[in-house]
C-alpha cells in the first residue's frame, strides 16, 4: 500500500451537468484536466469513484456510460492526465446495495486494485456522501463548490478538511497540503 491517492467523485467534480439523460452530455468542468495533471506530478493516483445511478433508472445503460468513460480517458491523458477506473455503483437509492456512496467499497476496491494507502489520502467531492466516504476511509475529504455543494456544503462544511471554488484550487491546496505533512512524521503514522 504505497501510494498516495485523490479519489475523485464524477458528476459536480470532473464534469457537469450533474444529471444527464446521455454520457454524451457531459462536459468537463474548466480545470480539470489540469488539476488531474497536478496531482498526477505530484505522484497521485486518481481512481474516480462515481455513483451512476440512473443506469439502473434505464435512462442510460452501463455499457455507453463505460464506452464513454473510456473516451474521456483518452482525452485526459493526451493532456498528461490520468483518471483510473471508474469505480462504479449503478443502483439507485432504492436498491440496498452496498457500493453507493458514502460506503466505503468502491474506495477499498479501488485501494487495494492500485495499492493504495488511503490514510495518505484525499476524496474530493460536492456531496455530503463524498464527504462522509472520505471520512470513512480515513483520507482527508475536499469540498468543491460546483455541482451540488450549494446544497450541502452550509451542513456539512465544516467536515471537510478544505473547500475549494472548483477541483483545480483544490488539487493546489492537496499538493501544499501534502508536502506539509510529508515534512511532518507524526501526522504520517505508519501502519
Ligand atoms: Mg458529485
Ligand atoms: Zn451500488
Amino acid at each position: 500500500m504505497s501510494h498516495s491517492a485523490i479519489f475523485l467523485d464524477l458528476n459536480g467534480t470532473l464534469v457537469m451537468p450533474v444529471q444527464v439523460s446521455s454520457p454524451r452530455e457531459y462536459h468537463l468542468i474548466e480545470g480539470s484536466v489540469e488539476a488531474v495533471s497536478l496531482l498526477n506530478q505530484a505522484g497521485f493516483l486518481c481512481p474516480v469513484v462515481t455513483v451512476q445511478s440512473r443506469i439502473e433508472k434505464g435512462i442510460y445503460s452501463e455499457q455507453s456510460f463505460l464506452n464513454w468513460f473510456r473516451q474521456l480517458q483518452d482525452q485526459l491523458k493526451a493532456s498528461n492526465a490520468t483518471i483510473l477506473g471508474p469505480y462504479l455503483c449503478p443502483h439507485s437509492s432504492k436498491t440496498m446495495c452496498n457500493c453507493r456512496k458514502p460506503q466505503p467499497t468502491l474506495y477499498m476496491q479501488a485501494a487495494q486494485e492500485c495499492g493504495i494507502n488511503c490514510k495518505r489520502s484525499y476524496v474530493v467531492g460536492d456531496t455530503a456522501n463524498d464527504i462522509r466516504a472520505g471520512k470513512a476511509i480515513g483520507a482527508k475529504p475536499c469540498f468543491v463548490r460546483t455541482g451540488w455543494a450549494a446544497r450541502d456544503i452550509a451542513q456539512f462544511g465544516h467536515e471537510a478538511a478544505f473547500i475549494g471554488d472548483d477541483i483545480l484550487q483544490v488539487a493546489q491546496w492537496i499538493v501544499h497540503d501534502a508536502a506539509n505533512s510529508i515534512a511532518s512524521p507524526v501526522l504520517l503514522p505508519e501502519r
